[in-house]
């Protein structure tokens, strides 16, 4: 006999589309789906507006390509910032990495990606064009490559660096005491620390 139980249909949905957020799989999907259920109202009504609107209240950068509210961005509009010193990386939430750790004080850039030829992404689908444009028109003297210590992220920091040959400053990578594979998302913050210190 199959007494196989399946949740009603639209249980079913919610935890297809929760499936695809990153990291999630079909049992964390599940628990969530429950969560979500027992909630107030109220939340669920807060949660669903914040997500119905969040992609035309955040725009990017007009700079560096952050995630910003405005057309640049806290950090690019930030006179404090160091000026002459660039750190380039995969994505905009690694900005948000990089400043827990509170050793760097300059402007950033966000590539929106790495090159990546098995999934079709090839330099001109980043945001490299506008990096070289930036050092370019810029005062930088001091440019940082902080690309995931993954097989992609080394492909783009070498790209980089060959499109940025003839550049009179000085260019560094993160030391990678980082692990190999990791995405910088998931490094902790005393290795980051030292991988900035540990800069080559
Ligand atoms: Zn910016």
């Amino acid at each position: 006999m199959n007494r196989k139980i399946t949740p009603p249909e639209s249980v079913k949905e919610l935890i297809e589309d929760i499936r695809q957020l990153p990291g999630v799989g079909r049992k964390t999907a599940t628990r969530y789906a429950y969560w979500l259920i027992n909630q107030e109202q109220t939340y669920l009504t807060k949660l669903a507006k914040e997500i119905h609107g969040i992609k035309s209240l955040i725009k990017q950068c007009q700079i560096c390509f952050n995630t910003s509210e405005g057309d640049i961005c806290s950090i690019c509009s930030n006179s404090v910032r160091d000026i002459g010193s660039i750190c380039i990386v995969e994505y905009a939430e690694d900005i948000l990495q990089i400043e827990r750790i509170e050793v760097f004080h300059g402007r950033y850039h966000v590539l929106g990606g790495v090159i990546d030829p098995l999934k079709g992404s090839q330099p001109e689908d980043l945001h490299i064009p506008e990096l070289l444009k930036r050092i370019k028109t810029e005062d930088i003297q001091d440019i940082i490559i902080a690309t995931s210590p993954t097989a992609q992220g080394d492909r783009t920091a070498q790209y980089i660096r060959q499109q940025l040959k003839s550049f009179k400053g000085n260019i560094s990578s993160l030391g990678r005491g980082l692990a190999n594979g990791t995405l910088l998302e998931y490094v902790d913050q005393d290795t980051l620390i030292a991988a900035f210190k540990n800069r080559k």
